[in-house]
Formats: C-alpha cells, sequence, structure tokens
C-alpha cells in the first residue's frame, strides 16, 4: 500500500436480511441450492460496495458466504463429525455444544478459494481474507482422535497452509487469520500457538496477519470484559514471541478497550492493525474518536505500519449501523493522514 494508514476492518459485515437473519451470529440461510450460491455472491458484491463507498482502502468478502467463522471451514474437513457433539468450554468463558473430531483431518476441497477468485474479479483494490487460526479451531471441537491440543492444532496448519496457497494463488494480497484465542491460553500461545500459526502461513508471499481481539460484541464476551479490571494486559504476554515471528500483521482491538496503548510498543517493526471501530456498540463513532485511537497509537507504531481497523467483525451488528462505523473509520483515519501530511 503506498497510501499511508490505509483502513480495512477486522472481518464479517453484516448479511442483508434475503440472505440470512440479521444481527445473528449462526444465522441459517435464508436461501438454498443455486439460489444461495448466487445470492452470496451478491451479498458479497453488495458489502464491497458498501465498503468502496465509505472509502475502505483495503477490501474483504465481509464474511458473506459463511455462516460462521471457525465452523464453516471446519465444516468443509473431513475427520470431524458435526452430529456427535459434547459439551466444551469455548476460551474458557461459555459452554457450547460442539462437534467431535473422530479421525484423521484432512481437507476435501477448497474452501473459500472459488469465493476468493470472485472478490478478486470484481475489484483492483487489495483484498484481505480471512481464516481462523489453528488455536481458535481446536477450541471449538471435542478432540476424541489426536487427544492433543498441539498435535489436532499441527494438523489444522497443515490445512490451512494448503487453502492459504490457493488463496494467495487467486490473487489475495493480505491472509489473516483469527486468534482470539491467543488472548486466553498464554502458555500454550508460547509454547505451539506461534509455531502453528507460523506453520500455517508458511511460504506464503502475499502480507500475513493475525486478528486478536476480545471477541464479538455477544453477552458472553462482554461479561467477561467487564471482569478483566481496569487494566487488560492480556496482548503482554504473547505480543514479546509474536514480534519476532513471521507474521507481518497483528490485528488488535483498541477502540473503548482498557489495553494500554504502550503494549504496542512490544510490536515494534510489525505492522499493526489498530482497532478504532467498538463493534460492541450501536453507537457510531466520531471521524474524531477514530483519529483519537490512531494518534494514540503513533505514539508506538511508525505511521507507515499503522493500519486503520475496527476492533473484531461486525456480523451482529445492523447494516446501517456497521455502514455508519465503516464510514467514521474512513474520515477518522483521513483526519489523521492530513494532521501527518501538514
Ligand atoms: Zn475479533
Amino acid at each position: 500500500m503506498n497510501r499511508l494508514l490505509p483502513t480495512s476492518t477486522a472481518g464479517s459485515l453484516p448479511k442483508p436480511s434475503w440472505l440470512a437473519q440479521p444481527e445473528t451470529l449462526w444465522s441459517p440461510w435464508k436461501l438454498e441450492g443455486e439460489e444461495l450460491i448466487e445470492g452470496k455472491q451478491d451479498a458479497l458484491r453488495v458489502v464491497l460496495h458498501d465498503q468502496q463507498n465509505s472509502g475502505i482502502d483495503i477490501v474483504s468478502d465481509g464474511e458473506q458466504t459463511r455462516q460462521h467463522f471457525v465452523t464453516t471451514f471446519i465444516e468443509n474437513l473431513s475427520g470431524v463429525d458435526f452430529e456427535k457433539r459434547e459439551t466444551v468450554r469455548i476460551r474458557d468463558r461459555y459452554d457450547a455444544s460442539v462437534p467431535t473430531v473422530v479421525g484423521a483431518v484432512s481437507r476435501q476441497r477448497p474452501v473459500f478459494v472459488e469465493d476468493a477468485k470472485f472478490l478478486r474479479a470484481q475489484t483492483d483494490q487489495p483484498i484481505k481474507w480471512a481464516l481462523p487460526g489453528p488455536m481458535t479451531m481446536i477450541d471449538t471441537l471435542y478432540d476424541d482422535h489426536y487427544k492433543s491440543r498441539e498435535k489436532l492444532a499441527w494438523e489444522f496448519a497443515k490445512i490451512l497452509n494448503q487453502e492459504a496457497k490457493e488463496l494467495e494463488a487467486a490473487g489475495v494480497d493480505i491472509i489473516q487469520f483469527d486468534e482470539p484465542a491467543f488472548n486466553v491460553f498464554f502458555d500454550e500461545v508460547n509454547d505451539w500457538g506461534i509455531a502453528a500459526l507460523e506453520k500455517a502461513a508458511e511460504g506464503l508471499k502475499c502480507e500475513t496477519a493475525v486478528h486478536i481481539c476480545y471477541g464479538y460484541g455477544i453477552k458472553a464476551n462482554t461479561d467477561w470484559k467487564d471482569s478483566l479490571g481496569a487494566e487488560w494486559r492480556q496482548y503482554e504476554s504473547v505480543f514479546p514471541k509474536l514480534q519476532k515471528s513471521t507474521i507481518d500483521m497483528i490485528s488488535l482491538e483498541c477502540q473503548h478497550s482498557r489495553v494500554p496503548m504502550d503494549l504496542i510498543e512490544l510490536l515494534r517493526g510489525k505492522k499493526v492493525m489498530v482497532g478504532a471501530i467498538d463493534v460492541a456498540t450501536d453507537t457510531i463513532e466520531t471521524p474524531e474518536d477514530v483519529a483519537d485511537i490512531l494518534r494514540k497509537a503513533l505514539q508506538f507504531v511508525d505511521a507507515d505500519k499503522l493500519y486503520p481497523c475496527t476492533n473484531c467483525g461486525m456480523a451482529p451488528l445492523s447494516r446501517s449501523v456497521a455502514r455508519g462505523k465503516l464510514t467514521a473509520l474512513s474520515a477518522g483515519a483521513n483526519i489523521v493522514r492530513q494532521e501527518l501530511s501538514a
């Protein structure tokens, strides 16, 4: 990117109500067969248009073709039985009924590659594609086969690497791995989580990113955040090792978070996607709210490495709120761009 402070979103954007129930995670599709395929592509075009209209520089598919950022990927793998369910604790936070790993996992077919080609054909702008990270994937499953979180994560990393290489060949500029689990299992992150992430990104020539947030704006997450005290120092445990990793960019939650901004200093040298839009509220930030966060971040990240972004995905928000937030992000980045060039 030649432009200073290129804007993007962390991942998902709301789906149109004719495609899926709005403001709901895991919302079932309202279409089927050929109509569903066309509907997903139409929705992808709409969210691309919304991003372009708002002045977003690095665009994405807004995850219009997937029901959920982790589940949809796993559904396309063998070795996981979605009928056989067990209740497990997700990210040490809430119980959920999850599928069971019953045998060796492998990718049966490309998962998002056709969708990425479709997006690529619609725009010349840089595009970013999100995949779940290996540690976050294992955290949403019951493992009755490998019986080792590390082993299963490693197998997923190899599968993700196959998918990532095909996404790169389809013309994706930035491949992002979503690892909210990095904010919870610090010892595992340092023992093998970052190594698994690097395995997933191995050999890629496009840019690579990892998104580490405090989760979607759902109740289980906001309750958890309320319990974290006045200062959120979770990032402190994983940044030093991430700084030494092969991953190019780190995506963080900064707007309305209680993360001390100076923790970003621990990433010095990396590109940082600074979350300047809160996805857990319907209140639309003003451009000045966004600019404020970016100015604070600029104390700890060089201007040419600062990428204004959202805290997390916006799937659970209404479309009008999400559009308002995209526009605010873009306008806020513009204010700081002008300050920097003055
Ligand atoms: Zn997130």
